[in-house]
């Protein structure tokens, strides 16, 4: 009796080590990786509270699901074999147990491999065969022990490939199911209004990608659109009324002050005491840093708090039947390789049901960028590549002489982000089309636009890194993606697009407007408001990208910036300023967008700063100024964004930058 119980831990135990076995791949992947993520991941699994939360993950989530995955399989596997040999309930051993469960485990990974395969570079060895061998190889180790198994059977060929089938059909129920399942685990707030506010993001679309990707969308594009910022937390801070002053010289971390509710969300704020119930929903929650943040929203939401949030971006790419079961689970759609490109924004528009100001900010395309078997047939003859080869470049220093001789541009980073962006924004496009006939969206203003753009750089003419954003001011980080749509804003898909300059600054007044008005947006205010578009930001070296000497510039290092973030409780994490702000505002790099043309002026060290003009993305002239001339600039921009803050003032209408020569 005790050896028939005893034998249901073999299923549990396959989870187990299938599990320990990803775990162990991931790290693996983790020594081997030579820049990138991993490489600060690495870095961090140093540290002590890294390490803990790893093991409490590992331990109360990952290895638990997977066990509790082994026994279900195990389930279905029991019940299909049962059908075709009733002894087998009763006689089958431990042995049988834990390698059925193994290879129904291994099938199930397989398919959602099958599903995502760039996914299979991430497996140390196995990344180097190319996909024509590496499927039949993975599906060939799958069936070698049920095969066998059901030889041994004699149940002949016919009802042995049935059940083969059967298993095959029953397996993928679970792989399958969190896609189809309905999304009830998170309740909505509700609200009886409609909305007049709807504004939707998408983390580093390029404002020429973006455009051409939504010529069949409805409403009006605007081709000439810059961020004040290239750095998402910052910019929707700023956009939340945030002090641009303030915001402008940040980083990615949360400043403490932050946290504890010191700096004011003046629109978030006129939006809750006026009965709007401002939303924010987000699918990669580690981005905004808004866990424990103090603030006046109605409803905020992301995947997890804290740690999690690297796992479901970052990690579960290692661990794909979790990820797939984690975009259900959560409390809102991940972005992990297998999250359904709509999910995220249907899940925004359902909650966001009810309130005035609805926001969605989706980072389906961050970096690295897996893409899916679909995306993949618009690579030629993708079959024929190696995983590992479809993996981007993410520092100069990767692209030795010999890689750039047997360099394959099929495997261009910036051919997959365009590729990624396209399949989001096809996926968003009926919904998006769809919404003027939605009672809750139809009368609002419904903005798409990017926080920032995204940079490939060029390590030769053809050899490009993976995208960036967040070091530099030039247009390919600053110009951005937007297209507004609602009552204004109408126009039919393929309607010549507007030409004004704008600023997101526009966009932030106009929702400011918008609360007193208790309407939209205003169209006119949002053409005129900015004929230059302000940017200011405290740049961050590029040594992994250029060949600019290291330390010409004065703006702030990567290791620096790292070295002064801390780590909270629940990896909550801040950035411990270590000189007060109006001492980092002396380096920041200014520019300024006007129609097709920016402007850079970035301040070198030795004094003095570089002025770069641009002309669409071509860089026209790089002078060098003097110092005072900087410190014009710096000023002129400083006013800009400080006039502008006055939020609850009128729209402006005149210019709100003077030329800084
Ligand atoms: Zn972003």
């Amino acid at each position: 009796m005790a050896g028939r119980l005893g034998r249901w831990a073999a299923p549990l135990l396959a989870g187990a080590l299938w599990a320990l076995g990803l775990a162990l791949v991931f790290l693996l992947r983790l020594k081997t990786a030579e820049a990138g993520l991993s490489v600060l991941l690495v870095t961090g699994f140093g540290a002590a509270p890294i390490r803990n939360f790893a093991a409490g993950f590992a331990f109360t989530l990952l290895i638990p699901f997977y066990m509790l995955a082994g026994m279900i399989l195990w389930g279905f596997t029991l019940a299909l074999a049962s059908a075709f040999r009733p002894r087998f309930s009763h006689d089958w051993s431990a042995r049988e147990g834990f390698l059925l469960t193994l290879s129904a485990l291994l099938g199930v990974h397989l398919l959602l491999w099958w599903q995502v395969p760039t996914t299979l570079w991430l497996l140390p060895g196995l990344r180097a065969l190319p996909f024509f061998l590496l499927f039949p190889l993975l599906l060939a180790l799958t069936l070698v022990f049920p095969v066998l198994w059901i030889r041994r059977q004699a149940l002949g060929w016919l009802r042995g490939a049935l059940l083969a089938g059967a298993w095959f059909a029953a397996w993928s129920i679970l792989p399958l199911a969190p896609a189809h399942l309905p999304r009830l685990l998170t309740q909505a707030k509700g609200g009886s209004d409609p909305a007049k506010v709807l504004i939707v993001g998408l983390d580093g679309l390029r404002g020429d990608v973006g455009q051409e990707a939504t010529a069949t969308w409805k409403g009006t594009a605007y081709p000439r659109a810059y961020t004040v910022i290239p750095a998402t937390r910052l910019l929707w801070h700023i956009l939340w009324g945030g002090d641009p002053l303030m915001y402008t010289i940040g980083h990615a971390p949360p400043t403490l002050d932050e946290l504890v509710g010191k700096t004011p969300l003046p629109i978030i704020d006129q939006a809750h005491a006026k009965g709007w119930k401002p939303r924010f929903y987000i699918d990669d929650g580690g981005t905004i840093g808004l866990a424990g943040k103090v603030a006046n929203f109605d409803d905020v939401l992301m995947p997890a708090a804290g740690w999690e949030n690297f796992v479901n971006s970052n990690m579960s790419a290692s661990f794909p039947l979790f990820a797939a079961w984690e975009n259900w689970g959560r409390a809102f759609p991940t972005t992990n390789p297998w999250a359904p490109l709509d999910a995220g924004l249907k899940e925004a528009l359902r909650l966001g049901r009810g309130s005035k100001l609805v926001m969605f900010h989706s980072c389906l395309a961050h970096v690295p960028i897996f893409l899916d078997r679909e995306e993949l047939k618009e690579i030629p003859r993708w079959w024929t590549l190696a995983p590992g080869t479809l993996e981007p470049y993410y520092a100069r220093q990767q692209v030795t002489p010999a890689r750039v001789a047997t360099y394959d541009t099929r495997r261009d980073p910036f051919l997959s982000y365009t590729i990624r962006m396209k399949s989001i924004l096809r996926a968003w496009e009926p919904i998006w089309n769809g919404l003027d006939q939605d009672p809750q969206y139809r009368g609002a203003t419904r903005v798409l636009f990017s926080d920032h753009g995204e940079r490939f750089h060029h390590v030769t003419d053809k050899v490009r890194l993976s995208g960036v954003h967040g070091y530099n001011l030039d247009p390919w980080e600053a110009r951005i993606m937007l297209k507004v749509d609602g009552p204004g804003f109408e126009a039919k898909p393929g309607a010549p697009p507007v030409q004004a300059t704008i600023s997101v600054l526009s966009i932030r007044d106009g929702v400011a407007a918008a609360l007193a008005s208790d309407g939209g947006l205003d169209r006119q205010a949002l053409e005129r408001a900015y004929p230059r578009a302000p940017m200011r930001y405290q740049t961050m070296s590029m040594d992994l990208f250029t060949a600019d000497p290291p330390g010409l510039f004065r703006e702030m290092t990567v290791s620096s910036l790292v070295g002064r973030t801390a780590i909270g409780k629940g990896g909550i994490w801040f950035v411990a300023d270590d000189s007060p702000a109006d001492t980092r505002a002396e380096e920041v790099t200014v520019a300024w967008g006007e129609g097709e043309k920016m402007t850079v002026i970035k301040p070198l060290k030795g004094g003095g700063a570089l002025r770069y003009e641009y002309d669409g993305l071509a860089l026209k002239a790089a002078t060098r100024i003097p110092e005072s001339d900087y410190a014009t600039a710096k000023a002129e921009i400083k006013a800009a964004l400080a006039g502008s803050g006055a939020f609850a003032a009128p729209p402006r209408s005149q210019a709100a930058v003077p030329p800084p020569s």
